[in-house]
């Protein structure tokens, strides 16, 4: 191990002179406390380093000892239920190391090297195989079958193939390759820094479904594609994160937490193993790995996490599952690259940011995708990417928000003036899109109802009408309106109140199925339909309003899944209600 010596420590980076043999991205040790570092610039024999722990009391002339190994994640059985630092140390085994205090240099296998695993293989002795090919399975959780797959760069016949009690570490597998016989475990490692190889990107086409209305309906995101939700402190963005975790139809969730408030992560790592999997009943940590940082954790720490969460994705993804990362929040990652770049004394751009913000987040997105995965049998995998963002005062010209837009394919605009008026999600319905609505129009249509779609744009073009009927009233009042445009604007109201606000904390609301979604939508649409049948015939909206059937539609969203049919009966009740006004030629108890 080449030894190296402290010229200088800077907060989180430390430079060292005499590395002439290592690389950017190798990892270091730091001082004789072994502090994780990463060089993050290397100028001749200089090497600054990102150092992932406290340096106070670390100073010049102290030893730094380079690894020859870039930053990498160990990935295997062991990884779904996992709780990881931002370099993938467990957080249990930091805890047991160091209870409360702060100890550094604190060194953990991120997968356990003692459990054992019952390997099943899938291949047989002669089979030639690619890399990516699928050797054998480990059943990890009641959910999670976890494919071991040959790694990258490794191909050849299979010379030998294992079946039973095995650890991560132990041999499962020896391939006959070109340059010699190769040992297979169940443990694979990869650098962070660096996208896990597959066969090809296909285009995402089918959604992500997340059980939240605003979503699903309006502003839908792809199994495999990107989204972003800026929004200011307060706005919910962190509850949305985690509606997604629980409810989004991903087989994997990787969770990353760079917490904004100190006990934030401290929520999630508590609150997550108490949550039931609605698709299995079985704890939603069986198919979540989750990566947290705390806030005593240095911010170099966050920095690394994202890429950390990301491999772990990919991971996952290569098997063939689909699979979700949320981070939360990537202000706080960007923030991390800022204060490095500020003491590297770097040229600022934008805020103090570095001008390579903005390549570092495209390339972060990039990650994302559905693609057909390396091995011979052409399976597909996906990894959808959500990045919460919280631009300082909400404003979203900051050069994160405007950096993360450029590269996201959805954005869910989280607005100050509705979390106020606690209309949640706070997403704001004029101003947040999807550019993978039209893919998505054709697959609700084929796989929920073929009028879907036409609904969805009606409801959105009310939506856009009132905000200009508004206008109109707040200036001159709402009975210089029309019957007809009243209407529209107590159908609107309905699509805001009984329609997009979803409560994330009630039992039966925290998830609406697509076809929900449907006939709720279609009972509002309904009422407008209904409602200028009424007018025509001379009945008051005055009198519509104060139907009892009202305060049914309010409740749809409180309708169970399982007594879904009862929504076609607040249509029949409606209708009922409605036509009994016309033949009365206007209120009911006149
Ligand atoms: P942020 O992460 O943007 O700072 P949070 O996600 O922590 O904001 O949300 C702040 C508060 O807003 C929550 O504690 C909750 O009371 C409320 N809230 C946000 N979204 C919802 C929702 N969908 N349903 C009910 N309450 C919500
Ligand atoms: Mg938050």
């Amino acid at each position: 191990m080449k030894v190296g010596k402290i010229l200088k420590v800077s907060g989180p980076l430390v430079v060292a002179e005499g590395m002439d043999e290592a690389n950017v991205y190798d990892v270091v040790e730091v001082s004789d406390n072994k502090l994780i570092g990463e060089i993050i610039e290397m100028r001749e024999d200089r090497a600054s380093i990102q150092v992932y722990e406290e340096t106070a009391g670390i100073g010049p002339g102290e030893n730094v000892y380079t690894t020859g190994a870039p930053l990498s994640v160990e990935l295997g059985p062991g990884l779904i239920e996992a709780m990881f630092d931002g370099i993938q140390r467990p957080l249990d085994i930091l805890e047991a190391k160091a209870g409360n205090y702060l100890v550094r240099g604190i060194h953990a296998d991120a997968l356990d090297r003692e459990k054992k695993w019952d390997f099943k293989p899938t291949v047989n002795v002669g089979d030639e195989l690619t890399e990516g090919d699928i050797i054998g399975t480990v059943q990890e959780t009641e959910v999670i079958e976890h494919r071991i797959m040959l790694p990258p760069g490794v191909s050849g016949k299979v010379k030998e193939i294992k079946s039973g009690e095995y650890t991560v570490v132990d041999t499962v597998c020896v391939i006959e390759t070109d340059s010699g016989d190769k040992d297979v475990m169940m443990m694979q490692k990869w650098p962070v820094r660096m996208g896990r190889p597959y066969k090809e990107k296909l285009d995402p086409e089918t959604p992500l479904i997340t059980g939240q209305r605003v979503i699903d309906t309006f502003f839908p995101v792809a199994k495999g594609g990107t989204a972003a939700i800026p929004g200011p402190f307060g706005s919910g963005k962190t509850v949305v994160q985690h509606q997604l975790a629980k409810w989004a139809d991903a087989e994997v969730v990787v969770y990353v937490g760079c917490g904004e408030r100190g006990n934030e992560m401290t929520d999630v790592l508590m609150e997550f193993p108490e949550l039931e999997d609605p698709k299995t009943g079985a704890s939603l940590m069986k198919r979540t790995v989750l990566i947290a940082n705390t806030s005593n954790m240095p911010v170099a720490a966050r920095e690394a996490s994202i890429y950390t969460g990301l491999t772990i994705g990919e991971y996952f993804r290569d098997m063939g599952y689909s699979v979700a990362m949320m981070a939360d929040s990537t202000s706080r990652w960007a923030e991390a690259l800022r204060e490095m770049s500020g003491r590297l004394e770097e040229m600022p751009g934008d805020e103090g940011y570095p001008a390579y913000l903005a390549s570092r987040v495209a390339a972060y997105y990039e990650r994302a995708g559905k693609v057909i995965c390396n091995g011979s049998s052409d399976r597909e995998g996906a990894l959808s990417v959500i990045g919460a963002v919280s631009p300082p005062g909400g404003d979203i010209s900051e050069p994160v928000s405007q950096a993360t837009l450029r590269n996201v394919k959805v954005f869910w605009s989280l607005d100050y003036a509705l979390s106020y008026a606690r209309h949640f999600p706070a997403i704001n319905w004029l101003n947040s899109y999807s550019l993978y609505q039209a893919k998505i129009d054709a697959y609700v249509d084929e796989n929920v109802d073929p009028k879907f779609a036409d609904q969805r744009k009606r409801a959105m073009s009310l939506l856009q009408e009132e905000s200009s009927l508004q206008e109109i009233v707040r200036l001159v009042g709402r009975d210089t309106l029309s019957q007809g445009d009243q209407l529209k604007l107590e159908v609107a109201k309905s699509l805001r109140e009984d329609f997009l606000q979803q409560n994330a904390f009630h039992d039966v609301d925290t998830y609406c199925s697509m076809e929900k979604q449907f006939k709720m939508m279609e009972v509002i649409l309904a009422y407008q339909d209904l409602g200028n049948e009424a007018l025509a015939e001379g009945v008051l909206v005055n009198d519509m309003m104060v139907l009892p059937v009202m305060d049914r539609i309010s409740r749809m969203k409180e309708i169970p899944e399982e007594k879904i049919s009862e929504i076609d009966d607040v249509k029949k009740e409606l209708e009922e209600q409605i036509r009994a006004l016309i033949e009365k030629g206007g209120s009911l108890d006149a």
